[in-house]
């Protein structure tokens, strides 16, 4: 039985928690065109009869500008100690010398795995072999891996030579757990999504959800989620005119959710204004950073 942590880091945007969600073969980190959408380390458990592997989706590394981000950062710092193997993502379409510049830093002590994503976007495939030269070049690499996170493609190699270095050991979580976190934190994070998917430019990133009921009742579960915001002219965005805005939120959130958890499900979402939420320690810990 072979048995680790496996971590993921790269700049935003690289594609990790897209990969996160290929290798899991589930919907586990929530994804989007934006930045720093992943705020959490998202533990994600993929066990079978010969393996355990434990990943972690990390936030992107990037330098704190709220107490927020100094949160985000210590989770990338907690998973650089504990990786058994570590996942380094470029963006096969970006010049790699910013992520050669971050991966050098990082000073891990796992084996390294650099991987190479989105070729399926890249135009110019001559490029490809290049970059994975480029990578193949370094001290902290030990080998490179091309793929594409979105199409799946690649995706069962890189899990070969996870594997080919993930420790020998027993499972630390049990068979059938598929995260360490509660089935309400993915609640609030598939409307977390949402709200990066429906509202513009600064919005999404002055908002919080919290789960304050998770009710199974025979038929469905009632879930109640609060949206917090910075300002009132951000509680009015999100609301919308008449209300359309948050109805439509709460419906392709309900939607994600009840594919999650595989169930009907009652959302109702409320909007509360928090002003400096970000910088506030006493909300980021009540809303879960
Ligand atoms: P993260 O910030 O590193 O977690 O990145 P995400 O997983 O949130 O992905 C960022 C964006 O890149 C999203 O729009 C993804 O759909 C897109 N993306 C991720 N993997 C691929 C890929 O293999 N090919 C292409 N073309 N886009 C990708
Ligand atoms: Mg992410």
């Amino acid at each position: 039985m072979k048995a680790g942590f496996v971590n993921i880091f790269g700049k935003p945007n690289a594609g990790k928690s897209t990969l996160l969600n290929a290798l899991m073969g589930e919907k586990m980190a929530i994804v989007s065109h934006k930045v720093q959408t992943t705020r959490h380390r998202i533990k994600a458990i993929l066990t079978t009869t010969d393996y355990q592997i434990i990943f972690s989706d990390t936030p992107g590394i990037i330098d704190p500008k709220y107490k927020l981000h100094e949160k985000m950062m210590q989770a990338v710092k907690g998973s650089l100690e504990d990786a058994d193997v570590a996942l380094l993502m470029v963006d096969a379409g970006e010049d790699p010398a910013e992520s050669h510049d971050i991966f050098q830093k990082l000073k891990l002590k796992a084996p390294v795995i650099v991987v190479i994503n989105k070729i399926d976007s890249v135009k110019n495939k001559e490029a490809i072999p290049e970059l994975q030269k480029f990578f193949e070049e370094q001290s902290y690499c030990k080998e490179v891996v091309t793929i594409s996170a979105l199409n799946k493609s690649g995706v069962d190699e890189l899990l070969q030579r996870i594997l080919f270095y993930l420790p020998e050991g027993q499972p630390f979580y049990e068979g059938d757990d598929l995260s360490d976190m509660p089935v309400k934190f993915f609640v609030g994070e598939l409307v977390r999504e949402k709200i990066f998917q429906l509202y513009h430019e600064e919005l999404p990133y002055h908002t919080a959800v919290v789960v304050q009921e998770y009710k199974e009742k025979t038929t469905l579960t009632k879930i109640r989620a609060e949206i917090i915001v910075q300002r009132e002219t951000q509680k009015g965005i999100i609301l919308g005119e008449g209300g359309v805005m948050i109805k439509q939120l709460g419906t392709l959130a309900r939607k994600d959710i009840e594919e999650f958890i595989g169930g009907k499900v009652f959302l109702e979402l409320y909007v509360k204004v928090r002003p400096k939420w970000r910088d506030n320690e006493l909300y980021l810990k009540e809303y879960g950073y």
